[in-house]
């Protein structure tokens, strides 16, 4: 079997697309029909060499398609069904998936550093040479063969392009907020970053019943949009020190740094009010590393945290984020930015580096 696929070499190198050979799927393996992608920030971290990726690889992790054929022994989905892929499918045996955490799961994270899926294979070759797959997923190709444990059903409720941000960006930002943070009714949230995962936990805090949601960007349209989905307030960086005291004195109940940076997860902390908690929700770069001064943490009692994929099995969380869509609740078409072709993945990947508003989708077929 073979599939067009984008072709990642390296950082500063060009993605080029090419025909890749993909295996059979083997038992418990689906084969999906892509049909978007999203340019996730941890992709990004590949593109400007933050992460070491063994190459070449096939990046995108966040995407939506269709099950074209199914493996011996699938019983959790069916030929036609429409998924969403979850790039973290429980290993059902280490400590973190018996707790529910699969996003933690040791030999998870083994695999995304071997540019591989879970089981240690890729399945895919380019003239003969091993291709590797990016956060154990690789979507960014017309076809994957994944376990039917990435392959989330959606029933079918949801136009694909949108459903492809479920599977990263809103999995992540709504999930920070319901099931990391747990924000309740009536308590403040700044949100430091309004890309893809800070709109979402903007929504997200909005869901929960949030007071004042405070979202900062320097990109004056992201911050437009963040007050169109739920914020009550909106600043750039250079204006958030001045601008929160008035709006929130002791600062706010909870945090969330969605971009990653130490610089940014610095001003979270500091804006996050005594005894509050400032949740870290953006990956960092390989290497950083944070200058903290303690007596935050014990004369303010703060508590800084960190939270993968929204601390949930995303196999439970999508369901729920499923439902808040249907309701009306939680807003997929405003975050869907410029869409690309796959033979203009380059544009795509540039779109996405220039911090376009709303996320960057490459269309797959
Ligand atoms: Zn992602
Ligand atoms: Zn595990």
């Amino acid at each position: 079997m073979t599939s067009r696929a984008a072709i990642f070499w390296g950082p500063g190198r060009p993605f080029t697309v090419e025909e890749v050979e993909l295996r059979e799927p083997r038992m418990g393996e689906v084969v999906v029909r892509m049909v978007a992608a999203g340019i996730c920030g941890t992709d990004l971290h590949s593109v400007r060499g933050e992460f070491r990726r063994p190459t070449p690889m096939v990046l995108g992790h966040e995407g939506a398609g269709v099950v074209e054929s199914v493996g011996d022994g699938v019983e959790r989905v069916a030929v036609g069904d429409e998924v969403v892929l979850s790039w973290a499918p429980s290993c059902g045996e280490c400590f973190d998936c018996r707790r529910a955490r699969p996003a933690a799961c040791s030999r998870l994270h083994a695999a995304i550093a071997a540019g591989t899926l879970v089981d240690g294979t890729t399945g895919i070759t380019l003239r003969g040479e091993l291709v590797y797959r990016g956060t154990a997923t690789g979507c960014l190709a017309e076809r994957v063969v994944v376990s039917e444990r990435v392959a989330l059903p959606t029933g079918g409720a949801i136009p694909l392009e949108q459903a492809a941000l479920l599977g990263c960006a809103a999995l992540t930002g709504v999930g920070a907020v319901l099931f990391a943070a747990r924000v309740e009714e009536g308590e403040s949230v700044l949100v430091v970053g309004a890309g893809a995962v800070g709109q979402f936990a903007v929504q997200g805090a909005r869901i929960a019943g949030a007071g004042e949601i405070v979202a900062v960007d320097p990109v004056t349209a992201r911050r437009e949009q963040s007050l169109a989905l739920g914020a009550t307030h909106a600043f750039s960086p250079s204006e958030i020190e001045a601008a929160l005291p008035e709006i929130l004195p002791d600062g706010a109940d909870v945090g969330f740094d969605a971009v990653g940076d130490p610089r940014t997860t610095a001003v979270t902390l500091e804006l996050t009010r005594p005894g509050g908690r400032a949740v870290l929700v953006g990956l960092p770069a390989a290497g950083a590393r944070l200058d903290l001064d303690p007596a935050l943490f014990v004369r303010r009692e703060k508590w800084l945290t960190g939270t993968m994929y929204g601390s949930e099995d995303p196999a439970v969380a999508l369901p729920i984020l499923l439902e808040h869509v249907r309701a009306g609740r939680l807003l997929l078409e405003p975050l869907l930015g410029p869409r690309f072709a796959l033979e203009d993945v380059n544009e795509a990947v540039a779109a996405s580096l220039a911090g376009s508003p709303g996320r960057v989708l490459v269309r797959l077929s």
